[in-house]
């Protein structure tokens, strides 16, 4: 290991000032990606700024209409958290899902969403919801935040706050897990907001995107059978299809319908 200076941070603005002062600063969160990364050397910041004495950021709670998570609310914390089981029981059910107790027990939602791992759940959640990502600096809105593999709307030094989640009529989430590291081959986020239905799809490509033929058949008539009936291939998306050893992009466009459909079905069976 080379040599970093670590530093751990009481407030955002203090982070934020170590950050800006500087060369090559990192947040760190859960470390769950952050310090891998260091150990193979596809990072080597100079000053390591962790973010768990941060309290606040740790929060959930119901704020007026929106449930609100703090970035530091890890992926367990969420999971079991009453408030977002009554509020949003697909959100609680898919962070019990990623990865296996020691991701959970460490990986933040914030840290999470920064990384926009093509393959990770919670970007399912933050485009099917409509969710708003807060930073030290402004609010963003979740059609605007994931730009590309690994790339977000965040500018250098950007901290990750909040997150804010209308809540939805009915939602749900289904994933096609990787059976070694959990994370989706394909997972769809499912959800009825306001009159309109929304489908995000995680994994299948370099970022989450939206599907919005079936969110057309949803709004139509919001069950199973809608979203069954529309045909997926990549080529109806615009978007690249990953291709992988895991599988090919034909068998992924065929995972967003049957994720799809079995996200619709779990609705009328939970709620
Ligand atoms: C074995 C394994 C299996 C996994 N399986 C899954 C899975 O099934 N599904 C899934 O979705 N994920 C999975 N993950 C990812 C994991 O859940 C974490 O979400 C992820 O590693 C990043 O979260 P973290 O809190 O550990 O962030 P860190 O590793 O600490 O940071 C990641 C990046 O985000 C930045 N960052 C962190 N917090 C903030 C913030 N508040 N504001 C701005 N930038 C910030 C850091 O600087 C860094 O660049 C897996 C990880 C591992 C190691």
């Amino acid at each position: 290991m080379y040599e970093f200076t670590y530093r751990k941070s009481e407030s955002v603005d203090e982070a934020v000032l170590i950050f800006g002062a500087a060369s090559d600063p990192k947040y760190l969160a859960g470390g769950m990606t952050m310090l891998p990364t260091m150990k193979q050397r596809l990072a080597s910041p100079d000053v390591l700024i962790d973010l768990n004495g941060i309290v606040t950021l740790k929060a959930i709670e119901k704020q007026n209409d929106k449930l609100v998570i703090g970035a530091l609310a890890t992926h367990a914390q969420v999971a079991a958290s009453s408030v977002v089981r009554e509020n949003i029981p697909a959100l609680a059910n898919l962070a019990a899902v990623i990865g296996d107790p020691q991701v959970r027990n460490r990986g933040t939602l914030g840290g999470s969403i920064a990384n926009a791992d093509p393959a990770a759940d919670y970007p399912a959640a933050i485009v099917g919801l409509n969710a708003t990502i807060h930073t030290n600096q402004r609010a963003i809105p979740a059609d605007e935040f994931f730009i590309d593999l690994f790339e977000t709307a965040l500018e250098d030094g950007e901290l990750i706050t909040q997150v804010s989640f209308p809540v939805p009529e009915k939602a749900a989430y289904q994933k096609f897990p990787n059976p070694a590291s959990g994370y989706a081959i394909v997972g769809v986020f499912v959800a009825r907001l306001e009159g309109s239905s929304r489908v995000a799809v995680t994994g299948a490509a370099g970022s989450v995107f939206r599907a919005e033929s079936m969110e057309a058949a949803l709004d139509d008539n919001f069950v199973a059978s809608s979203v069954a009936g529309v045909e997926v291939n990549p080529d109806e998306f615009d978007v690249d299809f990953n291709e992988d050893i895991h599988a090919s992009a034909e068998y992924r466009a065929h995972l967003v319908g049957v994720m799809a459909r079995r996200a619709v079905e779990s609705i009328s069976r939970v709620i």
